[in-house]
């Protein structure tokens, strides 16, 4: 059951963050993740502050420098569908059709899916985790088949989201606003490992929205791709997936980005496989290798080693098409 809350449905960005600087106030952008919160009490809230009819918040557009600027109440399935996006940004264009069902593309915004909560099933569930302000981590000695195998440190989720490996691959920028003003914040950065704070996912503080996703224009010539592996064949979060943006000069590599979801607490960039890769020639040996390199430092739990050959096949694969297309 929902404890009862007051609503506020805000008309201006200003509105929205003088009502969340207060108390234990939430954000509700398309309430698909924060219904779901409240109802499993991962946590509680005394108001609802909706930003929901903010039409600034909406829509997809080209700046005259070549940006793309994403508002943040974009839906998943308006990311999926433009045309621009799958010309340019294929991996998140992928990425955003491989989220959930259809029914939450639909009401699910790009904001709310980078600022979900973590998915993993005793945060969800009745255990006062670190996570939640308790003791201990219930995943790193019980069920953790579906938890990281890089960068957990006390915590050990995965990051649910499937665009945000890809926004990271694409070098996006996340645009703040809050009660000290604006901010821009590299993709690469938005996101908290738990080494860093076991409580927070984002560096969003108190009163912060993001209000839009910025996208520099792909390097010349590059590609991109986005691949997930479900453990069913319905919607599911990512237990393995490959953000991957790929340039080639010549034969050469000259830019890659190889981001991983479901694999650690943030979007994992492989870097020690990207160093590799560049100023390369993208020929199955050496593929092979990269592919080998980005799984060197991961460190499974109990339950999923499996997942290091699956990274290490699908990267593998991904880079073979790319170095194809
Ligand atoms: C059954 C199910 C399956 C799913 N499967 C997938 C999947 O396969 N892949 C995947 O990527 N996701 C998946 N999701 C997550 C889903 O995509 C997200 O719930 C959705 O994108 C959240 O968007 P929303 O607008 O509904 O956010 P809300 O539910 O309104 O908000 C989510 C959280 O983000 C905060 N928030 C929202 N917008 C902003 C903003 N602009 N600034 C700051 N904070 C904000 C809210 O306060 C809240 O804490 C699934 C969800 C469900 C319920
Ligand atoms: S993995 Fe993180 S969220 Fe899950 S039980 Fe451990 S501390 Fe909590």
């Amino acid at each position: 059951m929902i404890a009862g809350f007051s609503y506020i449905r805000t008309k201006s960005v200003n509105e929205a963050i003088s009502g969340l600087s207060q108390g234990n106030a939430r954000l509700h952008a398309g309430g698909t993740d924060l219904l779901g919160c409240l109802r499993d009490q991962v946590f509680t809230t005394d108001m609802i502050v909706s930003i929901s009819g903010l039409k600034e918040l909406k829509g997809i557009r080209e700046t005259p420098e070549g940006d793309l600027r994403i508002g943040a109440l974009t839906t998943i399935t308006e990311i999926s569908e433009s045309r621009i996006i799958r010309e340019r940004y294929p991996a998140l264009a992928q990425a955003a059709s491989e989220v959930s069902s259809p029914q939450l593309r639909n009401q699910g915004t790009l904001g709310g899916n980078l600022c979900q909560k973590p998915r993993c099933w005793y945060y969800r569930g009745e255990f006062h985790c670190l996570r939640k302000g308790g003791e201990k981590c219930y995943a790193v000695a019980g069920e953790n088949h579906y938890h990281c195998i890089f960068g957990g440190d006390r915590c050990y989720i995965v990051h649910p989201s499937d665009t945000a490996p890809a926004l990271t691959a694409h070098k996006a920028t996340v645009h703040i606003a809050g009660p000290a003003g604006q901010r821009k914040v590299p993709i690469d950065l938005f996101f908290v490992p738990p080494s860093k704070d076991v409580t927070k996912e984002t560096v969003l503080e108190k009163g912060e929205i993001v209000t839009e996703i910025i996208l520099p224009p792909p390097p010349r010539g590059a590609t991109s791709s986005y691949r997930k592996v479900r453990a069913r064949r319905s919607w599911d979060f990512a237990i393995a997936g490959v953000a991957l943006e790929l340039r080639m000069t010549g034969g050469n590599v000259t830019d890659v980005r190889i981001v991983l979801s479901g694999a650690a607490p943030i979007p994992w960039r492989s870097v020690d496989a990207e160093k590799a890769l560049i100023g390369n020639v993208l020929d199955p040996d050496f593929i092979k290798r990269a592919a080998a390199l980005s799984v060197k430092s991961a460190y499974p739990l109990k339950h999923n080693a499996y997942k290091i050959p699956l990274f290490r096949g699908m990267i593998e694969e991904e880079l073979l098409k790319l170095s194809k297309s």
